[in-house]
């Protein structure tokens, strides 16, 4: 078997005499351009894949996204990066032509198809990580507040820890709830009443046309477990975080009481993504499905976890075939048996 970087070197090698030019339709939309005999062909040979190399941070292709979500669950994205800085992501929106861009966090909201992502995937989670020192002030009302600004490649998780660090209150709750900034800022993320929203000052996102903008909290709406931004979504790459100054035992007791009432309520052992449904107004989707009888319904390798009925745990090879046909039926079962329409939570990405 030969190598990838040698079967490219032998299309541009082989001598045909003719030029031959190669049409395919590939997720970047370019031609390819084949000098010689048609060898072999993939999509790792289309020359406008050359513009990857000036990336910095590292690019993969094909690499299974059952590796980056939290259900391990998801086939191959074409192209995956990990720009290292704002330059590399201004590369990427330069030269990624018709490519369709999916944004990851940590893959925990997340259900990737099993024949992957077509185009290029784009994560933050090694580059963007930084976490500023909280700059303290005076409120009007005399509260003594701060501001961190974070980078939407910092683990939620971190971020309420690093807080407590500073006895800043306000973001305690969220201390179990797995996943990145940026996932946290798209879903408004939140436990127990507290949402991301609630102490977001301000997001800083990348559009599709490579502007970089600041958006203030009054520019977003923070819905129930999905924010909306003004004019599409974007690449987001950085926010500001208020908190207040409490008491450093109290948030620290508050942490500890929700890691063990999380641990206790659900399946942290086994892969999953969390809660599969919204829960509906006045009520939990947990007890409609449980209701419905459907705790511990497998279909293949995909249950309903018997410790939290809103999660869909993989219980060793499932395929996200096998957890679309459960979202299927869990549907119509809970529709049936209470007449409650069931709003998908879960992102389901891919072909
Ligand atoms: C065990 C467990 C418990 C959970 N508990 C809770 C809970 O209590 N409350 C709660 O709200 N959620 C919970 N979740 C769900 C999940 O952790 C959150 O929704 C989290 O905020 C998702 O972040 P992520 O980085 O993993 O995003 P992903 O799953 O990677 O992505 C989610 C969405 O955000 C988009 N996105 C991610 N990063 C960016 C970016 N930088 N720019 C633009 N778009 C981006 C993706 O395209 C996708 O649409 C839980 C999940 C698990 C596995």
């Amino acid at each position: 078997m030969l190598s990838e970087p040698w079967k490219r070197k032998l299309i541009y090698l082989t001598p045909s005499g003719a030029l031959s030019k190669v049409t395919r339709p590939t997720s970047l939309g370019a031609e390819i351009v084949v000098l010689g005999r048609k060898l072999y062909q993939s999509k790792t040979m289309n020359p406008s894949y050359l513009w990857l190399q000036k990336i910095q941070g590292e690019v993969r292709t094909d690499e299974l996204m059952s590796d980056h979500t939290s259900l391990r669950i998801g086939g191959p994205a074409d192209v995956f990066i990990l720009p290292k800085d704002i330059a590399d992501l201004q590369t990427i929106l330069k030269n990624k032509g018709t490519a369709p861009l999916f944004f990851l966090g940590e893959g925990t909201n997340l259900l990737a198809r099993d024949s992957g992502i077509r185009g290029i995937v784009v994560s933050l989670k090694e580059g963007f990580k930084t976490v500023s020192r909280p700059l303290f002030y005076k409120s009007i009302d005399g509260k003594e507040k701060a501001v961190i600004k974070v980078q939407a490649g910092v683990k939620l998780s971190y971020l309420a820890k690093y807080a407590a660090r500073y006895s800043l209150t306000g973001i305690e709750h969220l201390v179990g709830i797995p996943g990145s900034l940026g996932g946290a800022w798209t879903m408004n993320a939140g436990a127990e009443g507290v949402d991301i929203g609630q102490v977001t000052r301000s997001i800083t996102r990348l559009t599709t046309r490579g502007e970089i903008e600041k958006l203030k909290r009054d520019q977003l709406i923070f819905n129930y477990r999905k924010t909306q931004f003004p004019a599409g979504h974007g690449l987001l790459i950085e926010g500001e975080i208020e908190l207040e100054k409490g008491d450093a035992v109290e948030i620290q007791n508050t942490m500890d009481e929700h890691l063990a009432k999380r641990s206790s309520r659900q399946p942290l052992t086994v892969p999953n993504s969390g809660s599969v449904f919204k829960n509906p107004e006045g009520d939990t989707a947990g007890r409609l499905i449980e209701s419905a009888g459907l705790k511990g319904k497998t279909i293949g390798s995909a249950g309903v976890s018997i410790k939290h009925a809103n999660f869909i745990v993989n219980k060793g090879g499932a395929k996200a075939t096998d957890v679309l046909k459960l979202i299927r039926l869990i549907k119509e079962e809970v529709k049936e048996k209470t007449g409650v329409e069931l709003e998908l939570e879960l992102v389901v990405a891919g072909e």
